[in-house]
């Protein structure tokens, strides 16, 4: 039997609260505030995958809620959605100190999250916001410049879904122009959500009690190269002041950290999940 909607909101909150206390990234363990896991819609239809949380993100423990957040808001209004439709996650859920790239290692590390999240909730439309999300949900190094606007099914650990790379919000307000081509692909997004959910593949066997030396290969899974979603090329790179740093941080000026760390945790904060 598959399990029911509140089942798995539920088994959501169980991996929000393992997120919370993790620690195998020694370095963002150490530095971050607070584990951003993603919000929203916990059986949403369309979901969101940025690349990490940034200075905001990492003091009120919420995904997008810089400008980058703002145009997102503001895109998604355009096309009768608001964040509560939708779930917003990110690569890392952590912050990187200084708003550098995430790591390999750390991509790697914090995949089992990110698939977990879209087992969960099951979306029909995946949408990677720029390079880092883009080259992990696709096991490939293609770039965002190539494929944004380009819907595609894949499979995402057991799920097959509309993955739908665009531009990163952050990335598009570095680049003026790109506000543009994000909007145009924004457009697009409720055509592809009222799309037939694509076939879905046949559920992996129940393992056996003893393992059977000789068993099927695991359900193939996107990602596992975590290599592949590293650094972008140069000519990709709108980076990190853009993306997560520098010009996020105004919004959270008068913000008292320690206050916002008393809403903890995000789930509740939105009650939706
Ligand atoms: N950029 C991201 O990729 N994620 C966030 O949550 C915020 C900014």
């Amino acid at each position: 039997m598959p399990p029911t909607k509140e089942e798995r909101r539920e088994a959501l909150k169980a991996v929000y609260h393992e997120a919370k206390g993790c620690t195998t990234c020694p370095q963002l363990a150490a530095t971050r505030t607070t584990v951003v896991f993603g919000n929203g819609n916990a059986d949403a239809d369309l979901m969101f995958v940025g690349e990490a949380p940034g200075a905001n993100e990492d003091r009120q423990g919420l995904p997008f809620v810089g400008q980058a957040g703002k145009l997102l808001d503001t895109l998604l209004g355009e096309i009768g959605l608001v964040r509560a439709d939708v779930f917003v996650a990110n690569v890392l859920k952590c912050r990187p100190p200084g708003n550098r790239d995430p790591h390999p290692a750390e991509i790697e590390a914090c995949q089992e999250y990110l698939l977990r999240q879209v087992e969960l909730i099951q979306p029909r439309v995946i949408c990677t916001l720029g390079n880092f999300a883009t080259k992990l949900l696709r096991g490939d190094p293609t770039g965002i410049t190539r494929l944004h606007g380009r819907d595609e099914v894949r499979v995402i650990g057991a799920r097959a879904v509309r993955l739908y790379p665009i531009f990163h919000p952050a990335a598009a307000l570095y680049t003026p122009a790109n506000v543009e081509v994000l909007r145009t692909d924004f457009a697009r997004l409720p055509e592809l959500l009222a799309r037939e959910l694509p076939p879905q593949p046949e559920p992996a066997p129940e393992e056996p009690a003893v393992p059977d030396a000789g068993a099927d290969e695991p359900v193939a899974r996107a990602v596992p190269d975590a290599e592949a979603a590293g650094s972008p090329p140069e000519d990709e790179r709108y980076r990190a002041e853009s993306e997560r740093g520098a010009e996020l941080e105004g919004d959270a000026g008068e913000q008292d950290p320690e206050a916002e760390r008393e809403l903890e945790p995000a789930a509740v904060q939105l009650g939706l999940f």
